[in-house]
Order: structure tokens, then sequence, then C-alpha cells
């Protein structure tokens, strides 16, 4: 018996998702492998923003697919080869993929499958889902290809959903990058105190507390020069009415639009699209999936920062399948500090 993990009951397209949207189930498995195959123990789940998005009948993206009723649940997975029949994969290897089904053992056709190197990560495995795989991918290419961060141009930067898997390490590599400012903004006091005293931000402000411009305004004197823009909504558009001419915002996501049915990315207010549009600020469509052919180089960046201890990794566990609409919920609500990982198996 295995046990999977379907996707019961449609969000809705303006509803918030909680953890009974889904359900454990108990399943069996094939008996054999078929040729090109490998049987797979699953080690770590990833539960993601865009995973909301695949809770409605239409994605509003042609590269997501919705998710189905009484389908198993998928998303990026790592796991431990256990038998194969795959001539480039072999027992004891460990694999990953984006599309890794919920469930705690799976026969995968290997060739979807791209193989692990612990080491680079010194075995910490979960990485390869958050600082080391598409998280630290989307910080890393999203402030290169969007953020035009120059070093000894004294930008200043600010990050929205800055204490998430993204933010985290946004934060951290537009300071890598160059820029000599880096001023956060996140959901709790803890996590600001976490950017500022672990992560090396300046500053972080406490989105639910105070006067989010007022901080703005006396922690960014001189104005925002590339912002790092997950959140979208009023706070993105306080930002943007604090950036300065020619600026760049790095459109990474608006997940407090993601329970909102609204086009993507969501169009701005027509006042902060004035200001847009009169300072010049660039506001371009950023999709990491888009830049694969700079995964190789960049994920040995990542881990090389990682090693010398120049990239802070926080993630966030959550332990058994089980718990994983749980730990998806609490994500979408702010219950994580940096990457939420969900441990399946030892
Ligand atoms: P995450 O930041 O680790 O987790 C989501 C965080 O969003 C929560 O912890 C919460 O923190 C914050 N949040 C939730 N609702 C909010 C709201 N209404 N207003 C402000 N903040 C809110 O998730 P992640 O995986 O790193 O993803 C971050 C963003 O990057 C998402 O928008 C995601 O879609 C996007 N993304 C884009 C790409 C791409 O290719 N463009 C790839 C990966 C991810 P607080 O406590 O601070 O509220």
């Amino acid at each position: 018996f295995i046990y999977l993990f379907n996707f019961k009951i449609t969000v809705g397209k303006n509803g918030v998702p909680v953890a009974e949207n889904f359900r454990l189930e108990q399943s069996t498995i094939a008996d054999t492998v078929q040729e090109g195959q490998v049987r797979v123990k699953t080690l770590y789940l990833s539960v993601d923003p865009y995973m909301r998005c695949r809770m409605n009948e239409d994605t509003g993206s042609d590269y997501l697919r919705p998710w189905q009723l009484s389908e198993v649940a998928d998303g990026g997975g790592i796991g431990v080869v256990e038998e194969s029949k795959h001539d480039k994969l072999a027992k004891g290897d460990f694999v990953t993929s984006f599309t890794w089904p919920w469930q705690t053992v799976a026969i995968l056709d290997g060739s979807l499958l791209q193989k692990l190197v612990p080491q680079l990560v010194d075995g910490r495995l979960s990485y390869f889902l958050g600082a080391a795989g598409i998280t630290g991918l989307t910080a890393l290419l999203g402030i290169r290809e969007k953020g035009h961060v120059a070093a000894g141009a004294n930008q200043t930067m600010v990050v929205s959903g800055a204490a998430g898997a993204c933010g985290s390490l946004a934060g951290q590599i537009g300071r890598l990058e160059g820029c000599s400012r880096v001023v956060g903004i996140a959901g709790t006091d803890e996590k600001c105190s976490i950017l500022v005293q672990e992560m090396g931000f300046d500053a972080a402000i406490n989105y639910k507390k105070g006067d989010v411009a007022k901080q703005l305004r006396e922690l960014c004197p001189g104005g925002v020069d590339v912002y790092f823009d997950n959140v979208g909504g009023d706070i993105s558009d306080t930002v943007i009415s604090q950036m300065n001419q020619n600026s760049h915002i790095i459109l990474c996501g608006q997940i407090s639009q993601y329970n909102k049915d609204v086009p993507y990315p969501p169009p701005l207010p027509p006042d902060i699209e004035k200001i847009q549009k009169e300072r010049n600020i660039t506001r371009e469509r950023f999709l990491v999936l888009n830049y694969m052919d700079k995964q190789e180089a960049s994920v040995l960046q990542l881990c090389q920062w990682i090693q010398e201890g120049k990239l802070k990794v926080r993630e966030t566990v959550v332990e058994g399948l089980a718990n994983i609409g749980a730990a998806f919920q609490s994500m979408m609500s702010g219950g994580n500090i940096g990457k939420q990982i969900v441990s399946v198996s030892k």
C-alpha cells in the first residue's frame, strides 16, 4: 500500500484554500517497473503559491494545468530510486521533478527525472526544492534578467514577501550582485528581525503594523531603484509610488491577488500606472521557466554561495504527507519563514 493525496474539491475562483481541499487515500501501485521507469520513495515535497492557480478550472496561464478532482496532486518533489529500469539511473540515486506526484512511493518515467548531487548542498537535499532549486533560480535570474542591478551604482532594492522562500534569497542576492541598500517588507516582527539580523537586510517593515509608506520613505531616503515584487496589491502600489525615474520592477509574483479572479499580471490602479509610465519604470513579466538554459550554471552559483555562507537559508518543515494540505494553506497565509517544505519520509 502507498498513501497518496487527492485533490478533493475546487476552491472557487475567489476562495481561500483550506486543508480540506485535499484528501489522503490509501492505494496501490503496479507490482512491476517497466523498461525506462524507476520506482522512487518520496523524501520531500514542495508547496508553492502557483498551486493556488492549479485549484481553478482555468489556471489563467498556458504553462499550468489545472488539478483535476480525484487526481493525485503534483508539484516539485525529491526522492530516492529504489528500483531502476532506466539506463541512466541506479538504486540509491537522488532525483527530482517539477511534476512529482503527492504519494509516498511512485513509479515514474526515468527520463522526466533530474539526478541530484547531494554534495553540492552538503547533503541538505531539500535545498534543491528551495535555495538550490526553482526558488533560488527565481531570485537569482529574476534579479539578473529584470533587475538591472549594477555594482557601484548605489542602488536601493526593496523586496516584498521578503521572509518567504524567494524573497529571503532575493534580498541577499540583490546585495551580492551590488545593491548598496536592501529593505524587506514582511508580515510579522519575527520575520523582520530575522531579515535584518540573519540575512543582512538593512531594514525591514512589518506591513501589518503602522504606516508602510511613511516607513519606506524614511528607510529609502534616495527612493527605490529595484523592486522585487512577490505580492502585488496595496503593498506594491505603495512601493511603486516611491520608485525613482528609470527604475525596475522584478515582477516575480502577486500572491495577494491569487485568491481573486483577476488576470495575471493584475493591472495596476490608474494612478499607479500613471506613475509607472511617467517615471519609465519597467514592469515586465518574469517566468523562471523561460530561462532554464541558465539553470545549471545558476544552481552552481547558488550552491557556491550557500557553501561559502554568503546565502543564508531558512526552511519551515512540516512532517508527513498527511499534513501537506495544511502546509500549503499555512504557506499561503504567511505561516512559513523561508521555504515551506513537506518531509514525507526519511
Ligand atoms: P513564500 O514567499 O515562501 O510564501 C508566501 C508568502 O507570501 C507568505 O509567507 C506570506 O508572508 C506572503 N503573503 C501571503 N499573502 C499575502 C498578502 N495578501 N500580502 C502580502 N504578502 C502575503 O512563497 P514563494 O514560493 O517564495 O513565492 C513568492 C512569490 O514568488 C509568489 O508570488 C510566487 O507566485 C512567486 N514565484 C514566481 C516565480 C516566477 O517564475 N516568476 C517562481 C516561483 C515563485 P507574510 O507573512 O509576509 O505575509
